[in-house]
């Protein structure tokens, strides 16, 4: 079992904090107005920007963009020297700890900005608690699964451009709807507008043409929170026959920590056994998923947070890196940036389930929120806030919170 590096930041000593020395998540801090490359540890920042300008790092620059695409492109060599450096530079005796100090700055002081720029976005269907709690309220129990379900990881691709940082506020959307109900469609606020509980994986080595399962794991530089927005009601109109459109572009909220692989290696775990054999292409070589403890808070506008549901990322059916090599299969290219999500992560029970679509059974069962309240969906003014973990004996890798609260819905064209 992994056991916890100690720190001279002594807060990154507590067992509960999200970021000890084993995790060295990667950041961006605005610092005077410009953002600047930065690591978590305890409850501090430490800017790497300035670092590398005051040559305690050396890295060619990458350091000095304000976004992590440029480190992530040096490859594995020097991600590794950088966790090295970083590691011995914190460690509990270092000699750096003087030196060092001026770089820190408090976490709750600290404004985080998006810590790389998203250059693809790729969504996915891939949990089968997920795909047959929606398949079984759409289409009955017996037709839950799509026949392709359990051959290949279903996604679509999604729009880069509706990627935020958590904090970033989130507008409800309008849209046309259209119940079964309605004779025609009409223009209106969504009414069904929902949370998605998801990982987000990132690519941070290009490739171009197909890349196997084995590859595509050693391509991924990291992983965040992503929460993905969602607008059911919007979403039922407008999917068949090209899935979701509109409905998902909002906005996609995701924690401003990339946690990396390396920090979350001793953690992997297989995905569950399957049930009818994948084609070779996708098969997994090693363990692929990782034991990642979720959870998401509601938080009404100036009320208690309820803990509406707990689940965890190894309830997968499929992994990133499966993800990868199928979303490569065709020949299509991966880019130093790519953002790929999870889809859902729901588990087995009804308090495991990752979006309030499922976990209020599309509005027949609302969820009881601490003060006797109750939410179908999400209402204007409420907060939801993903966290995550993977909890070893004496630490635990933190992803820091992913939030966003819901305004208001605002027409347009924009009057006055
Ligand atoms: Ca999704």
């Amino acid at each position: 079992m992994t056991r916890l590096i100690r720190s001279w930041v002594e807060s990154a000593n507590a067992p509960d904090t999200d970021f000890p020395l084993n995790n060295l998540p990667y950041g961006v801090l605005s610092a005077g107005g410009v953002a600047h490359c930065a690591t978590a540890i305890g409850d501090q920042v430490l800017d790497l920007h300035a670092l590398e300008q005051a040559n305690f790092l050396d890295f060619g620059g990458a350091l000095k963009t304000g976004e992590w695409n440029d480190f992530m492109a040096l490859g594995h060599a020097e991600w590794q020297r950088l966790r090295n450096i970083l590691t011995g530079l914190l460690s509990e005796g270092a000699e750096a700890e003087g030196p060092l100090r001026p770089y820190l700055t408090p976490m709750a002081e600290a404004h985080l900005l998006l810590p790389f720029r998203v250059t693809e976005y790729t969504d996915f269907y891939a949990s089968k608690h997920h795909a047959t709690n929606v398949g079984t309220m759409f289409r009955g129990k017996d037709n839950a699964l799509p026949p392709n379900w359990l051959h290949m990881p279903i996604g679509y691709n999604g729009r880069a451009s509706s990627v935020v940082v958590s904090g970033t506020p989130v507008r409800r959307p309008m849209g046309q709807l259209k119940s079964p109900d309605d004779d025609a469609p009409y223009w209106g606020s969504s009414k069904r507008f929902d949370i998605e509980l998801e990982m987000g994986a990132i690519v941070g080595q290009p490739s171009d043409g197909p890349v196997t399962v084995a590859e595509a794991d050693a391509m991924i530089f990291g992983y965040v929170l992503l929460n993905d927005w969602s607008a059911r009601d919007i979403q039922a109109w407008e999917y068949q026959p090209l899935g979701p459109f509109q409905s998902k572009a909002t906005a996609t909220s995701i924690s401003p920590w990339i946690v990396t692989a390396a920090a979350l290696e001793p953690f992997r775990v297989h995905t569950p056994e399957r049930e009818v054999p994948l084609l070779p292409y996708l098969e997994e070589p090693g363990p692929m998923l990782y034991n990642i403890d979720l959870e998401v808070g509601l938080t009404p506008d100036g009320v208690t947070e309820t803990v509406i549901t707990r689940t965890n990322y190894r309830e997968m059916y499929y992994s990133a890196a499966q993800q990868i090599a199928h979303h490569s299969s065709s020949g299509c290219p991966m880019r130093v940036g790519d953002l790929l999500g999870s889809g859902t992560i729901s588990g087995p029970e009804r308090e495991n389930r990752g979006s309030l679509l499922e976990l209020s059974w599309g509005g027949k069962e609302p969820v009881e929120l601490v003060g006797g309240t109750t939410r179908s969906f999400v209402e204007d003014g409420d907060t939801l806030t993903l966290r995550g973990a993977a909890v070893a004996e004496d630490h635990r890798i933190g992803f820091g919170a992913c939030t966003g609260q819901v305004l208001p819905a605002r027409n347009w064209p924009k009057e006055g």
